[in-house]
């Protein structure tokens, strides 16, 4: 399997880069969506309404063919991306082109048809740690309002059994929770935490709902107030400082608690606050084809059909000019997890908070020991569990 090392390796390649232009580097950090359609209807998201006219797999592994190996963390985001009919076809040309250490798969737990996809996906990937994480924004009903689907919430709960029972057997699956914290579910996020530690999942990750081209949610008010978030994030960092993580779940918390903090700063000083790489480290291939640097920007870069599928002619293109200018002049700001863990790898005082941390002793209550692999989502793995059972507390983190 891949390491993160060859990832850290190119991290003052990409600083250099975003200073002065050279060198020209191909993203190590590549989300691709296939398709918009989507079984939900969150209140928090309108990415369902849209339809495109969709790359085909033969068009997927010829742009897959002009990356090569250099992304490392690969997203396969939606809509929803394990309804889209062609995902294990398309995780294989991930897979065969690539060849990333982890491939990242968001799902909203609704279908039947999850599990064996799953399995065919983390079957044709062994040497890529395959991270599957459910959609959780409630508890019971509440989960089922903020998404738009009755019933939503018995079918996380079985998906979630399924997923973990499978993870017994596939060494390369990690299952996680997400939740999207919004206006609808800051206040209940308690109930979050105390669910995903008990549910058997490697990891429990949240994510700020913001305003996204992407999702035709700008202007909608979804995001929570500063003050809001500030007093969910000392919840969720006062939990994971709590937990005592061994190996290298250690790191992976010590950044998520960098993150929360992070994303605090964001939203009282609507500012990056720290550099951002979208547009150097970071990209997002649409399903029509378009290359953007972010889902939040949505710069129109170009189309790969129209450049031979070749992502480098775009990457390397005119266009990126002035939205790399406009990007490093902090003209945008967000909390996109996806982009932010990419940028702390690059913000030398992250680092160095992150060092520190890790050189503390370990104290609290214990959590799972790191399973092997590494990478900056590789997590804790606790004994197996049923969804909704008692269990050993899962990692927490966002
Ligand atoms: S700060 Fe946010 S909106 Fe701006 S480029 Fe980075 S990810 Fe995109």
């Amino acid at each position: 399997m891949r390491s993160m090392v060859g990832v850290l390796g190119r991290v003052p390649l990409f600083k250099l880069s975003r200073r002065t232009g050279w060198p020209r580097l191909l993203p190590a950090n590549l989300t691709i969506s296939p398709s918009p359609k989507c079984n939900s209807r969150c209140l928090t998201c309108n990415i369902w309404m849209k339809r495109e006219n969709e790359l085909t797999i033969d068009e997927w592994d010829r742009v897959l063919a002009s990356l090569g190996h250099a992304p490392y963390w690969v997203t396969i985001s939606g809509g929803e991306p394990l309804m889209y009919p062609h995902v294990v076809e398309l995780a294989q040309a991930v897979y065969a082109r690539c060849r990333p250490g982890i491939i990242n798969i968001p799902t909203n737990a609704i279908l039947p048809t999850i599990p064996d996809r799953v399995e065919r996906i983390a079957r044709a990937c062994p040497d890529t740690r395959l991270i599957v994480n459910l959609s959780l924004d409630g508890i019971g009903e509440k989960h089922d309002r903020i998404r738009g689907v009755p019933g939503n919430f018995e079918k996380f709960e079985e998906r979630l059994r399924q997923l973990l029972a499978l993870r017994a057997r596939l060494p390369n699956l990690t299952v996680g929770i997400h939740s999207v914290v919004s206006v609808f579910s800051v206040e209940h996020l308690d109930e979050l935490i105390a669910y995903a530690a008990r549910s058997g999942a490697d990891q429990f990750i949240t994510e700020i709902a913001e305003p996204r081209v992407e999702l035709d949610t700008v202007g909608l008010p979804i995001t929570p107030s500063p003050e809001a978030y500030a007093r969910a994030v000392d919840r969720l960092v006062a939990f994971v400082e709590a937990s005592s993580f061994r190996g290298m779940a250690r790191v992976t918390e010590a950044f998520r608690v960098e993150y929360y903090k992070l994303v605090r700063r964001i939203l009282q000083e609507q500012d990056q606050v720290i550099d951002c790489y979208a547009g150097w480290a970071s990209a997002q291939i649409y399903a029509d084809g378009t290359v953007w640097p972010c889902c939040v920007r949505a710069d129109d870069l170009g189309n790969l059909r129209e450049h031979g599928y070749d992502f480098g002619r775009i990457w390397f293109g005119p266009r990126m000019a002035e939205v790399r200018r406009s990007i490093a002049a902090r003209e945008c700001h967000c909390p996109l997890a996806n982009a932010a863990y990419t940028n702390m790898l690059h913000d030398v005082p992250t680092l160095a908070r992150v060092v520190a941390k890790l050189l503390r002793p370990t104290g609290g209550r214990s959590a799972p020991s790191s399973r092997p692999g590494g990478g900056l989502v590789e997590i804790g793995r606790p004994a197996p569990g049923a969804a909704s059972s008692a269990g050993p507390a899962a990692r927490m983190g966002g």
